[in-house]
């Protein structure tokens, strides 16, 4: 057994250059969600160049890749995830691999694009540890399912109502080929100063957070702004409906039970100064930690919407769409606790659930139906680095790209190892 752990360093180690380079490609020409087409044709490209038993693009209504390769023994069907999109930032950073690329995002037109999340890396490392997989073949026992999906930052252009994993849940070559076991790494940023490659696992809730995010839409009537009593103004009702939703979650949750935020982050309405506006627009989310309260949520917002709404005789549409908790499967994460501890090393295996615990993906999709594993890999600068690391979503985000071998090894542990007594 403890070749099979030097051969996953040793094959690990073997694509790390590559890993790097890919990565400073993708992060150069970032893709926002369901655009990611110069993205998965790589990915595709290289699985196939793998020899990749089978391999499926197009995928999650977009352009999602499924490749599964099969091993030289029987066994079960393993899944590793990693998302592809980008987001609408301008990138700061000063790093020669720097982001200038923009593309459409919906009404605001062309959009400066970023890597901001990480998700370049998390491509990357999964084609890296693929390569290396494949290399393991004669080792392998089962199959492993690599799930590149788009949109894991929702929506694109346009609101589609579903991210990028719920659709691809739905996928024929997904529900045929199920995996027994997931496994997926987000990289971290609010860790201390020289952590890189810690890897952050606990058994249990992971993220603890669950979301509904929403799209608004108030109808009014236009008309000319010097008789505003002729139309019916769809600004001044979207702004009272903004204060009124201040209200669900300070007046309608317990806060010390049930940890909620409710925030807008848009709102579009009117068209020039003299014009009754007809349309307001807003998106948000409600993050919150009581799965129970689930429909409650909801039912409270769209109350507040509707009624406010009324009052000012317009009418609103909502659109939802729901992401659930992360959690992570205890037998699981007890079984690959002591094999990562041969690859990546004990003191780099981190069970901090604070660490984690503001993380929310849509990769909870796949763990709802098959258990699952949700680890982060820190990688925050050392204290000696030029670059300093900022936290994901910030245009100075910067990645320590010696954490990437812990985060390789990880999902080439996890893969190769699943099944097998330690
Ligand atoms: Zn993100
Ligand atoms: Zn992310």
């Amino acid at each position: 057994m403890e070749k099979l752990f030097e051969q996953i360093n040793r094959h690990s180690e073997e694509v790390l250059e590559k890993t790097i380079a890919w990565r400073r490609d993708f992060h150069q020409h970032p893709e926002l969600g369901n655009q990611e087409i110069r993205t998965s044709k790589i990915i595709a490209e290289h699985l196939r160049s793998l020899g990749v038993d089978e391999v499926y693009d197009h995928l999650g209504g977009s352009t999602g890749v499924i490749g599964i390769v099969h091993g030289a023994y029987d066994g079960p069907t393993v899944g590793l995830r990693a998302d592809m999109d980008a987001l609408p930032i301008k990138e700061i950073t000063k790093v020669p691999f720097a982001s200038t690329d923009t593309q459409h995002w919906g009404d605001q037109g062309e959009v400066p694009v970023m890597h901001a999340c990480g998700h370049d890396i998390h491509t990357a490392m999964l084609m890296g540890a693929a390569e290396a997989i494949c290399n393991m073949r004669n080792s392998l026992h089962g199959k492993v399912m690599f799930v590149f999906q788009p949109a894991e930052e929702h929506h694109a252009s346009d609101w589609v109502g579903k991210s990028g994993a719920a659709a691809m849940v739905e996928e024929e070559v997904y529900i045929q080929n199920r995996p027994e076991a997931f496994f997926a790494l987000h990289v971290e940023t609010d860790a201390p100063e020289g952590s890189a490659g810690d890897v952050v696992l606990v058994p249990g809730l992971a993220g603890g957070f669950c979301m509904w995010i929403f799209k608004l839409m108030i109808h009014g009537k236009g008309g000319h702004g010097a008789s505003p009593w002729v139309g019916t103004d769809a600004l001044v009702n979207g702004a009272e409906i903004l204060l009124g939703l201040q209200t669900v979650i300070s007046r309608n949750v317990d806060v010390y039970h049930n940890h909620a935020t409710l925030s807008i982050g848009t709102f579009h309405s009117g068209k020039k100064f003299n014009v009754v506006s007809d349309l307001t627009t807003m998106e948000g989310a409600i993050r919150f930690t009581d799965l129970e309260q689930k429909d409650y949520m909801k039912e409270r917002v769209e109350e507040t919407v509707n009624h406010i709404a009324a009052s000012g005789r317009c009418t609103a549409d909502l659109e939802w769409t729901w992401i659930p908790p992360l959690y992570n499967d205890a037998a699981l994460v007890a079984d690959i606790k002591p094999k990562l501890a041969k690859t990546i090393g004990a003191e780099k295996i981190i069970e901090d659930r604070e660490r984690i615990f503001k993380f929310l993906d849509d990769y909870a999709f796949f763990m709802e139906e098959t258990p699952g594993i949700y680890a982060t890999l820190s990688v925050v600068n050392d204290p000696t680095d030029h670059y300093k690391t900022h936290q994901i979503h910030d245009a100075d985000f910067h990645a320590n790209e010696k954490a990437f071998i812990n985060g390789i090894k990880s999902l080439v542990t996890f893969a190769v190892s699943y099944g097998i007594d330690k």
